[in-house]
């Protein structure tokens, strides 16, 4: 069966690619400098992707003792020192203003006496966290202002368009594929300048507590036009989400209890395993000792039901719980979740949890105006890399949102102003690109694309996920060189051109393909371990060798990784940490 597709052009000046916190931002901020901005989200705006699931705070350094500069010190610490310290220090020194900007919108960020509350959370020096009330709703408040705001300024906004491809011409960007799901019609977005804006892509693996939309789209589609990407081996990993009941799988909420009514984590054979793994610390380790040590249960079989372990309070008297519940999470509200609705009474049992990827701390390269090495091309929000380097600190992706989202309206409003000449589209991309969807709809029969994305999350929580070594990873990129091929055959089961999601996550997998061998590969080039990223085979951080990012590329044979020296511009480490400091006068 031959299919052929039509399609539309509209023109706008800047495209932005992304509706949430960093996407928004930046076509309210190019609107401002009078320039005509077009968005696009694959979805509904507000109520789908990752800025509306978060739960905790927006950093700022408000508190009278702190300031930008300490703010720059904890995020480069927090970062293992190999973050981008120019990003960093524009990111420590505009966070307040992207706080205010956000509360200017209508996010109503809890206030006394006219100072914002916040709370103290691990690796900031100083309370930082604004927040909203009830506790848990930070980001659901700011995407309704955010909306609000849009639908006030007549924002001009597609939902339910998947982009697919950016369009180039000339090696300058001139604007984007789509494809209007709900007609299955494509969509050629003529633009003077696109922001990409896209979000992380968590989704490449089972294990995630992301939205939908997190597949890293904007990863993919900047890498396959030749966009550097960098530090793509730091995924972040949240180590205590909820698995069970199915509705509830990667709501963080009840996590808390862990630190903050010592619950306790308990393997399928009743024991309390993290002592194994801190002996100091058991069920109080960090982050990333907690995630390794659930890991490694659930992977020798000691799992529970669901493949993960225990969390337990129930331990506790029921009137030591219900008077912790009573002042912090009243009704047994975690944000919005009502564990006594969904049928867990914490008093009574325990339940389950698993470690689940969180946030991607690398991603598109960009400088200090948000342009990528691509003309025309610029990149915010969790798309981008770099602030954060190995690890964020918590509460540090909102504001950061709102610092480069800002930036990237209004650098890349400047850039269309300034441009002299007009654009083109290269008519050839377009045919080539539409061809690919032609050929999902003609083949009569071949794999399933639902099939395939599984394997594909499964091998990368199996083998790049917590825990990692040359042989997993080696394994994990032949498992994706194999799905690649069994793709390249892969055959819609539904023809329907009204809202086709089984086309929706061919063109999605397509580009996770990518995004899941940057992360592989540069998971194999790190010979050490650092911040969110251990190598079992190298458990050691290794300064001498490692103080480096690894820069990927495209080139016409292929992936390249290539080691770059971190620039110290700002701080050199033992200025930020006392542990270097030290080191350096043994020395
Ligand atoms: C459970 C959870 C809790 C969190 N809590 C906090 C917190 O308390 N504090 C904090 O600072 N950070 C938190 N984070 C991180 C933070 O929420 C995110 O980093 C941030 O919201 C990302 O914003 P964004 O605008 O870059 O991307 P997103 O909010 O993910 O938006 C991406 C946009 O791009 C669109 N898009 C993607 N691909 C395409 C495509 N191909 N075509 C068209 N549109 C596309 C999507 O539809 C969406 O509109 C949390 C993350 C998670 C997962």
């Amino acid at each position: 069966m031959s299919v052929k597709m039509s399609y539309k052009i509209i023109e706008t000046d800047i495209v932005v690619v992304g509706s949430e916190a960093a996407g928004a931002r930046a076509a309210f901020e190019a609107q401002d400098q009078g320039i005509d901005v077009l968005v696009i989200t694959k979805s509904k705006m507000a109520k789908s992707a990752v800025t509306l699931m978060a739960v905790a705070t927006c950093t700022a350094p408000f508190n009278e003792k702190d300031s930008p500069e300490i703010l720059l010190k904890d995020t480069i610490k927090g970062g293992s020192y190999i973050n981008d310290q120019k990003l960093a220090k524009i990111f420590s020194e505009e966070a307040c203003q992207a706080v205010l900007d956000y509360d200017k919108y209508g996010t109503n960020f809890v206030k006394k006496q006219d100072k914002y509350v916040q709370f103290q959370m691990p690796g900031h020096t100083y309370p930082r966290g604004c927040l909203t009330e009830p506790i848990g709703t930070t980001g659901r408040k700011m995407v309704r202002a955010l909306h609000h705001e849009a639908n006030k300024r007549k924002i001009k906004i597609l939902e339910d368009t998947l982009v697919f491809s950016i369009l180039i011409n000339n090696g300058r960007a001139v604007g984007v594929l789509a494809i209007d799901l709900q007609k299955t019609e494509v969509l050629v977005i003529k633009a003077k300048a696109t922001i990409l804006a896209t979000g992380g892509g968590m989704r490449v693996y089972e294990k995630n507590c992301a939205a939908r939309e997190a597949t890293g789209d904007g990863l993919a589609m900047a890498y396959r036009v030749g966009v550097n990407l960098r530090d793509m081996e730091f995924v972040q990993f949240f180590p205590t989400v909820m698995i069970s009941p199915k509705n509830l799988f990667g709501q963080q909420g009840p996590a808390r209890l862990r630190y903050e009514l010592n619950a306790q984590l308990i393997n399928f054979y009743g024991e309390r395993f993290m002592y194994r793994y801190d002996p100091l610390r058991g069920d109080k380790s960090t982050r990333d000792v907690v995630a390794r040590g659930i890991y490694t249960e659930v992977k020798e079989g000691r799992g529970t039901e669901y493949g993960g372990v225990y969390m337990d309070v129930s331990y506790l008297p029921d009137k030591v719980i219900n008077t912790f519940i009573d002042r912090h999470y009243p009704r047994f509200n975690f944000g919005g979740v009502d564990l006594l609705k969904e049928g867990i009474d914490i008093r009574k049992e325990p339940f389950e949890v698993t470690p689940a990827v969180h946030f991607f701390m690398g991603g598109i390269v960009i400088n200090e105006k948000t342009t990528t090495n691509i003309e025309g091309l610029y990149a915010c929000g969790e798309v981008a890399g770099g602030v954060h380097g190995a690890n964020r600190l918590g509460g540090s992706a909102l504001p950061e949102m709102g610092v480069f989202g800002k930036r990237a309206g209004k650098f890349a409003a400047e850039y269309v102003k300034d441009l002299k000449d007009t654009i083109e589209i290269n008519i050839k991309q377009v045919n080539k690109e539409i061809e690919r969807i032609e050929r999902l709809f003609e083949r009569p029969e071949g794999p399933n694309v639902y099939d395939i994305l599984k394997k594909l999350q499964h091998v990368m929580w199996q083998g790049a996920f917590v825990i990692r070594s040359a042989q997993s990873l080696n394994s994990v990129l032949s498992e994706i060189e194999c799905l690649r091929q069994e793709y390249q055959n892969v055959a819609l089961k539904s023809k329907s051109k009204n809202f086709n999601l089984e086309l929706k996550t061919a063109l999605e997998l397509e580009l996770m393909f990518d995004v899941t061998e940057m992360i592989v590969r540069a998971a194999l080039l790190r010979t050490e371990s650092r911040g969110s990223h251990y190598r079992e085979d190298y458990p050691e951080k290794n300064d001498q060798k490692w103080l480096q990012n690894i820069i990927i590329s495209r080139k016409a044979e292929g992936m390249q990784l290539n080691k770059q020296p971190v620039e110290f511009t700002i701080f050199k480490p033992e200025e930020v940490n006392d542990e270097y400091k030290n080191k350096k006068r043994k020395n």
